[in-house]
């Protein structure tokens, strides 16, 4: 495995410069006109979903699961190069429906639906994934009272763990997903109502970087849901078998073996799931895998202290707009993002600082020792691996700073 060069991210240089979209950073500040803000690369969003299809099989249907990075630039641009999209609000989903992606493409899951948020998914023809019998119960009053007969889908909480998942989403006691024993249960309470039950939807985490692990849950997947296939009037036409698929923030991180998940998957399709459901679209959901290394945020050092043999850069973002990067509120070990000096790529490392965000808290941290080329006020850092999970993530009311602006280049 070939290292990380952890301050460019493969992002390229040229002479001094970090080039985002092809821009040099310094360049892409003065046209958004201020910092901080969040740049995505919209040849890196391509670059990666180029090689998901050519490691994934071929009928694999890819689905992006928007709250990772709901921009509509973003949602819009990947709605072209992705099968479908998975939405896990009403805004979202209003996102999702204003792209040429046909709403029957669009999924809606997540816990505590609110009847308008069911209404307005069955009137919009949207795929709603069915977390609880209440949630069932009220989408098909509310299915009912339109007039219309909706597709839906089971969402599962398996009756399995996935270990070394960053987030744990499923196995055991979840408020994701109806328990697997209780299934049949449902099914055959939804057998009486107006609706089509066409699958199901098992996700059972996030923030994976290991293929064997993976492997693994997607096999535990497929055996779930064929078992569960047998209580389903009709045969499943919809298989979302979750993803989970990591991307490495830390310095140790190794990046997934994309190649051995993709070969993998194509030997359980070929193996369990096409000779027994040939109709069945099997679909992979991801979020930070898509979008999470094509983002940056860029924000500017506005002041250089020197704090008893200490050096801080104090730069005019932080936690309120990065709050991953900052160690979410604390979080136990604390581990640095990614970082550079966009505008010294050139210059070699020669002090380790702190860089610390302009709000008034010591959780306001997005580089903990950090060697870095030395960098002055006005200079451009960059933290990597901001493009999922980072403006929409972060408590941007903390302090009342203006919101940043965000741009698809
Ligand atoms: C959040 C979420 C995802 C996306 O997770 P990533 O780690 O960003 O890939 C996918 N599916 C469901 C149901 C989710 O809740």
């Amino acid at each position: 495995m070939t290292q990380i060069d952890r301050r460019t991210m493969s992002f390229p240089t040229a002479g001094s410069e970090l080039l985002v979209g092809g821009i040099p950073v310094s360049r892409l500040a003065e046209r958004v006109g201020s910092t901080p803000f969040f740049a995505y690369d919209r040849s890196r969003l391509d670059a990666r979903v180029g090689q998901l299809r050519a490691a994934l099989p071929h009928d694999v249907h890819l689905s992006y699961a928007v709250k990772a990075n709901p921009m509509p630039a973003v949602v819009q641009h990947l709605s072209t190069i992705v099968d479908s999209l998975d939405v896990a609000s009403g805004a979202e989903m209003r996102v999702a429906l204003d792209t040429p992606v046909p709403p029957a493409a669009i999924s809606f899951a997540g816990p505590g639906k609110s009847v308008a948020e069911l209404t307005q998914a069955v009137a919009a023809g949207v795929l709603v994934e069915l977390e609880s019998p209440l949630e069932a119960e009220r989408l098909t009053t509310a299915a009912e009272r339109l007039g219309v007969r909706p597709q839906v889908a089971v969402r599962v909480n398996p009756d399995f763990e996935v270990k070394g998942s960053g987030m744990r989403m499923g196995g055991g006691a979840q408020q994701f997903g109806v328990d697997a024993e209780e299934v049949p249960a449902l099914l055959k309470e939804l057998g009486d109502r107006d609706v089509d039950v066409v699958g199901f939807h098992v996700f059972s985490g996030s923030q994976n970087l290991h293929a064997d692990i993976l492997a693994q849950a997607q096999a535990r997947t497929v055996e779930l849901v064929l078992r569960l296939a047998d209580d389903l009037a009709d045969e499943p036409t919809y298989l979302n078998i979750g993803g989970g698929f990591g991307i490495p923030y830390y310095d140790k991180d190794v990046p997934l073996d994309l190649g051995t998940v993709g070969a993998n998957l194509e030997s359980l399709l070929a193996a369990r799931v096409r000779p027994r459901l040939p109709g069945a679209r099997v679909v992979v959901e991801l979020g930070r895998y898509i979008v999470g290394e094509a983002g940056v945020y860029v924000t500017r050092v506005v002041d250089r202290k020197l704090s008893r043999g200490s050096t801080f850069l104090v730069v005019d973002g932080g936690m309120h707009h990065q709050l991953a990067a900052s160690g979410n509120f604390g979080q136990v070990i604390r581990r640095n993002y990614p970082i550079a000096v966009a505008n010294r790529m050139d210059e070699a490392d020669s002090e380790v600082v702190q860089v610390v965000g302009s709000l008034c808290t010591p959780l306001d941290l997005l580089g903990d020792k950090v060697a870095l080329p030395r960098a002055e006020v006005d200079d451009l850092v960059v933290v990597h691996q901001a493009g999922a999970y980072g403006l929409t993530a972060s408590p941007t009311a903390f302090l009342s700073h203006p919101q940043p602006l965000e741009v698809l280049v």
